[in-house]
């Protein structure tokens, strides 16, 4: 497994693999890898010929007032976990190659970008989208494995690929919970042991939408009003979003008839947590 750094050294191995006609699998994340992180790399490594993994902190995915300074990085972790994965490549750029002095163009997804995350975190997916497609254009991998976890990411991130006609597959693969059903995130590590107790109310008002959904009920309203009776009656959480939407276009729905998107963002003490489940043709997956 190679770590690179610069654009012309990764430019180099990928024009090699493309040359030896190997189907190329890339998993793009911030790094501080976990148990979700490898899933997606366990599924490009079943379904193609290179794996490529980027670790890149992408500053202009996050507000002023968030958390890209002391956003978790370990990079010798991370390293040692790749290669028990078998990846091929950890592409691993600083900042100045990513966003050379003098930076100017940026992606933007319309509409899908305001809703949800979206409007607590106001151009949160301007920066996902275009490191995005910068890694795509250097990676030029044929599919790109993303997590449910992030479920508005999946959805916008497909827009722009569909919009923009990039010949790349995403491919969104399920969410991954610890034991105990908190759904998996490097942000985890910032919750005190009350905080990471109090932060199982996600995962359990997902739970009980389930149940009413499973019972009967199509009234999108009340799911929502439980959901947030419940989430209310912990003390440590505060509810930034809980909402219930089209899993295509984020648009509110009032009745749960075809594909749907439960999803919520909840501050836990300072910590920003999201969840959510999706209700397919395929039943309910949370
Ligand atoms: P991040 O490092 O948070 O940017 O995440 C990188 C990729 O891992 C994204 O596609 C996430 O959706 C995915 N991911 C993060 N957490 C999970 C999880 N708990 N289950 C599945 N995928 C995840």
């Amino acid at each position: 497994m190679e770590i690179v750094s610069s654009v012309n050294e990764l430019r180099e191995k990928i024009m090699t693999w493309k040359k030896q006609g190997r189907k190329t699998g890339f998993v793009p994340t911030m790094g501080y890898l976990h148990e979700g992180h490898l899933s997606l790399v366990r599924e490009s490594k079943r379904r193609s010929g290179v794996t490529v993994v980027s670790i890149f902190v992408n500053p202009k995915q996050f507000g002023p007032a968030e958390d890209y300074k002391v956003y978790p990085r370990d990079l010798e972790r991370d390293r040692a976990l790749l290669q028990r994965e078998g990846v091929d490549l950890i592409f691993y750029p600083p900042v100045e190659v990513m966003y050379p002095e003098g930076y100017k163009t940026y992606v933007e997804v319309e509409d899908l970008q305001d809703r949800l995350c979206g409007k607590s975190r106001p151009g949160h997916f301007r920066g996902v989208c275009t490191v995005v497609l910068k890694l795509f254009n250097l990676v030029q991998p044929d599919e790109a494995y993303f997590g449910w976890k992030d479920a508005q990411q999946v959805i916008i991130l497909r827009k722009m690929v569909e919009d923009l006609n990039l010949p790349v597959k995403i491919v969104p693969l399920p969410l991954v919970r610890d034991h105990d059903g908190l759904a998996l995130s490097s942000r985890n590590t910032y919750l005190s042991p009350d905080e990471r107790r109090a932060a199982l109310v996600l995962k359990k008002s997902l739970d009980l939408a389930e149940r009413l959904i499973l019972d009967g009920e199509k009234d999108a309203h009340k799911v929502r009003e439980k959901m947030i009776e419940l989430i209310a009656a912990e003390p440590l959480a505060r509810i930034d979003y809980v909402e219930v939407v089209n899993l295509n276009n984020l648009e509110p729905v009032e009745k749960l008839e075809g594909e749907a998107l439960i999803a919520l963002a909840v501050i836990i003490g300072r910590t920003r947590l999201i969840d959510n489940l999706r209700i397919t043709s395929g039943g309910i997956e949370k």
